[in-house]
């Protein structure tokens, strides 16, 4: 049992520094962010300068602006003493030895004894950061390496040192996973530590098949992004939001730290790279790099004149079929054997990526399964290289490999001649070289369906993009898989038949959830658009019977949630939208990821939420409210007429709760993939206590006085031009809906009523030509369109 970090202190409030501290604060602790003194002034001035610059980040740092209050802005001369209050101390400040030692001498003298200190360096030896320091000290010192954006890349690096105290490594493996959301990998501690050591080997890589094999930009980001699993940003873009002077920096410093590397000259900047960031094309921060826009055109550098060139035809061979294939390793064994200058690329590449991982072990890590997650975590790779080797079959690549003239470790061998052939077992084992195959230890507090879905029994009852999962303990899991986890109509149906399942059957209660990209990102509107084209064509059938049956069907569902019997809880993450967010508010109980994105975005497609989301937000404001008074409500009133009226997305799970669409009582889970076990915990847990479904009270609705307001709102916002006249007439509907249709004055009404209003707004919409106009839109681009 440890205790979690409650307060911590950053110091430096650079780019990491910053981010840092925002995500700490995420996590709930006081965090002190500390800089340099400025040299006149305000001597916060630094620090105030630089953490407001952070704020403006995009995707945002903090999961609501609120949490800022939890980061209190201090400078080294004024505020150090606050480190001596403080669990944890990171110091993030300029890559320079000197420095950071200086700073920790420092720090030592400030801190209390039980302080963990850590360092974010993301080259320099860890051991001689704390070099100078005395035992207890260096007891309580280790790296923690962060990987940029903190707050949405997975991996955290722990990089003890021969010093640390094996329970502070512990304890930071525990606080980083559960608190802060991290995979953590332990590294050693060399040069620039695991992922960064084989990420920058594999970006030298993709430069010279620009320099040396002819490929040209294009050509390299298309043969290293999503087709091979990685990051559709390639190696060119991804190496210009870096920044060619960090990546030049980092080369420079690999090469002159790792001289025991055979191949340490994969790390000799080349001449290319030195001569951009010299003439100041320091990638997307400069406005050119590798590539450029030019008049709204994104042109690539031609490396031998230096000119900004428009994009040329791919000169790949036909690779348009492997690209299709949705199965990653299928892909990979595809190009791995495609005859064409795309195969030859691959080939090269992936050989020599392989061989300089498994080179690296046991230097950089013990286990091959750690270069994979660090990979996987700080990289965004789909299949770290080893799962790769194995997917390209482990003798293929042996046996190239020695044709490649390629040195192979003697543990590879070894492998070979116990008759293994991979990496990972299906019974979740993976190699480790003088261990033979060990069990990975499964964290008993994840659930992963696909473990769950190996097992036939446990699949309940399917059906083509739905089904039910038994998760044990008489749980079970409503797994959306429809396309884009839409709420199709097997869906919506799916879920009807499984309700009269959950009647019957001595099950405690169910999660609604699944493990893709998105909880749920709304209704199928292709689905829907096609079905009121059939209905169109057909004269005598113009009341849109289907879809108003449909809708019915979705209230009926919604309804049949929200008062069930047993426990019914939503495991929301990612996208919630539209129908998706209806569906996680029928649920009276909500686990959510941190990172959660919802929102009533029905606007923008021309329609208005009618799967019970405006009753639910009717309730919401009069739940918020101190009374049913209408000064009391109108300000809730108009929050969530605004919030639904702009379509507006929440940028976190906290701010979902913020916003009204997720319950106060949500418990946000920072760690994905603990999401589904805790959601089972809910259940479990509500039923241990005695489960009631919520109680039908009536909802306060504040009739057409309000309307009168809200519409006035609209007005205004048409009037400055900020909304068009179909967004007006659709925010008049809207507030028609919210305040209880033609009710002269406050009044409580039911469940039934509100839905009733919310069907009879919704329904005259599917018909309207600018309702139609958007929906085709936004099935066309991913985009709404404010016509
Ligand atoms: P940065 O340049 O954005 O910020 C550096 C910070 O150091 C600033 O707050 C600055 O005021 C402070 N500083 C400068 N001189 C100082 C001095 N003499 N004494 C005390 N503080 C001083 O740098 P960054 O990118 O935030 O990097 C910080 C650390 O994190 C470095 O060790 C870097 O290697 C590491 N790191 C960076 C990234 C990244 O993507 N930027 C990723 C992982 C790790």
């Amino acid at each position: 049992m440890f205790k979690p970090f409650q307060t911590a202190a950053v110091l430096g409030a650079g780019v990491m520094g910053a981010q840092i501290a925002a995500h700490l604060a995420n996590a709930g602790l006081t965090v002190h962010l500390l800089d340099l003194p400025a040299q006149s002034g305000d001597k916060n001035a630094v620090v105030e300068g630089a953490f407001k610059k952070a704020l403006k980040q995009s995707p945002p740092i903090l999961f609501t602006e609120k949490t800022a209050q939890r980061v209190i802005l201090g400078n080294y001369e004024e505020h150090f003493d606050r480190l001596a209050k403080v669990d944890w101390v990171i110091e993030a400040v300029v890559e320079n030895l000197a420095i950071k030692q200086q700073l920790m001498d420092r720090v030592e003298k400030t801190v209390s004894k039980e302080t963990v200190i850590s360092t974010n360096t993301s080259g320099l030896s860890i051991a001689s950061i704390a070099a100078g320091r005395s035992k207890s000290f260096r007891q309580h010192f280790l790296g923690t390496h962060f990987f940029n954006p903190p707050r949405y890349l997975k991996l955290l690096e722990l990089i003890p040192t021969a010093d640390t105290d094996p329970q502070v490594v512990e304890r930071m493996q525990w606080f980083g996973r559960m608190y802060l959301g991290k995979g953590i990998v332990i590294a050693k501690d060399t040069p620039n530590f695991i992922a960064n050591r084989i990420g920058m080997f594999v970006a030298m890589l993709g430069l010279k098949g620009l320099t040396e094999q002819g490929y040209s930009i294009e050509e390299v980001d298309t043969l290293t992004g999503t087709l091979i699993g990685r990051p559709k940003s390639g190696t060119f873009r991804m190496a210009d939001l870096v920044g060619l002077d960090t990546l030049l920096y980092v080369s420079e410093h690999l090469h002159a730290a790792v001289t025991n590397d055979p191949d340490r000259d994969m790390f000799k900047v080349p001449d290319l790279l030195r001569k951009l960031v010299e003439t100041g094309s320091l990638g997307t921060k400069a406005g050119q790099g590798f590539y450029k826009k030019v008049d709204g055109e994104i042109r690539s550098l031609n490396p031998k004149t230096f000119a900004y060139e428009s994009a040329k035809p791919l000169n790949l061979g036909n690779i348009d079929g492997i690209a299709k294939l949705p199965n990653l390793a299928e892909r990979l064994q595809k190009l791995y054997h495609h005859k064409g200058r795309a195969g030859e690329f691959f080939r090269h590449a992936i050989l020599a990526t392989l061989a300089y991982s498994a080179n690296r072990i046991p230097e950089i890590a013990d286990r091959p399964v750690d270069i994979d997650q660090a990979m996987r975590w700080g990289f965004g790779w789909e299949l770290g290289p080893f799962e790769i080797w194995d997917a390209l079959g482990f003798d293929t690549v042996l046996t190239d490999l020695r044709k490649a003239g390629l040195a192979i470790p003697a543990w590879i061998d070894q492998m070979r001649q116990e008759g293994t052939t991979g990496f990972y077992q299906e019974n979740g084992s993976a190699y480790v070289p003088g261990e033979y195959f060990v069990p990975l230890t499964a964290a008993t507090d994840e659930i992963h369906l696909a473990d769950i879905k190996a097992n036939p029994k446990a699949v309940l009852w399917h059906n083509s993009e739905a089904a039910l999962l038994d998760l044990g303990d008489g749980v079970v899991l409503y797994d959306l898989r429809s396309k884009a986890n839409t709420l199709s109509i097997k869906v919506v149906d799916g879920l009807l038949e499984v309700m009269d399942w959950l009647e019957t059957h001595d099950y405690r209660g169910m999660v609604i959830g699944n493990d893709s990209d998105n909880f749920c990102v709304g209704i199928n509107l292709a689905e829907v658009g096609k079905i009121v084209q059939l209905e169109n064509l057909n004269p005598f059938n113009r009341s849109h019977k289907v879809i108003a049956e449909l809708l019915t069907k979705v209230q009926t569902l919604v309804q049949r949630i929200y008062y069930f019997h047993k426990p019914i809880v939503a495991a929301v993450h990612g996208r919630a939208l539209g129908g998706g967010c209806e569906l996680a508010m029928a649920c009276p109980h909500v686990v959510a990821d941190a990172e959660t994105y919802i929102g009533l975005v029905e606007l923008s497609v021309g329609l208005i939420p009618a799967g019970g989301g405006l009753m639910r937000m009717a309730r919401w404001i009069g739940n918020r409210a101190v009374s049913d008074a209408p000064g009391d409500m109108l300000p809730f009133l108009k929050k969530v007429f605004e919030t639904i009226g702009t379509a507006k997305v929440s940028n976190s799970a906290q701010e979902g709760i913020e916003l009204g669409f997720l319950p106060p009582t949500t418990k946000i889970v920072m760690n994905a993939d603990r999401r589904l076990y805790a959601a089972k915990q809910a259940v479990l847990c509500l039923d241990h206590l005695g489960y009631t479904p919520p109680p039908r009270n009536p909802i306060p609705v504040l009739g057409q006085p309000a309307r009168a307001a809200l519409e006035l709102m609209a007005y205004v916002m048409h009037q400055g031009g900020y909304i068009s006249d179909y967004d007006r007439s659709l925010a008049n509907r809207l507030a028609y809906v919210l305040t209880g249709g033609d009710l002269t004055a406050p009044a409580a009404v039911d469940d039934n009523y509100l839905l009733g209003l919310e069907r009879d707004n919704f329904l005259p919409l599917v018909d309207s030509p600018k309702t139609q106009e958007r929906i085709l839109h936004m099935l066309k681009t991913k985009k709404p369109l404010r016509n």
